[in-house]
């Protein structure tokens, strides 16, 4: 698959120079992006905003993503759309503060995309529907209720 190589790798160095509070908007748009350790989507698309804090930087990431999913009532291939908002905080001292702080690496570069993986993937649901009110599958024939009916449901209807 021809896909930019981390892309999600960026160089947050130039923020330590930068007042608290300022921030810088990263626009992602990608297609069918396959995540090196996990899930493959078939769009991807988003923003990190980095925002300079005290002691370091806020990473608000915001991706929305479709993937290739089956829906358990017709068992019908579906794309299903995910969507995630989360925030990341790192710091530019060798020692973290407090547990949830990572430490920014002294090349400045941090990536990631483990992080975009791992929450979009949280979103994707137990039980997929390709639509709420999917009609599913009749018990006895199989066919695909969506479509039509079947005889067996028609019957029932009738009775
Ligand atoms: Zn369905
Ligand atoms: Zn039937």
């Amino acid at each position: 698959m021809n896909q930019p190589r981390r892309p999600f790798r960026i160089n947050v160095g130039f923020l330590i120079n930068q007042p608290i509070g300022f921030s810088r908007e990263i626009p992602f748009s990608l297609e069918a992006y396959q995540f090196p350790n996990g899930g493959k989507t078939e769009t991807l698309s988003g923003t990190i905003t980095l925002i300079r804090t005290q002691t370091g930087i806020q990473a608000v990431m915001d991706f929305s993503a479709l993937v290739d999913a089956q829906c358990v009532r017709c068992l019908e291939g579906f794309k299903q759309p995910l969507h995630t908002n989360f925030q990341e905080l790192y710091t530019f001292s060798l020692e973290s503060i407090s547990e949830d702080e990572e430490t920014i690496p002294e090349d400045g570069y941090l990536d990631f995309e483990e992080a975009i993986n791992d929450y979009i993937f949280l979103e994707y649901p137990i039980n997929p529907l390709c639509k709420p009110d999917c009609r599913g599958l009749c018990m006895i024939c199989g066919q695909n209720l969506n479509i039509g009916p079947c005889e067996h449901i028609a019957n029932k209807a009738t009775e």
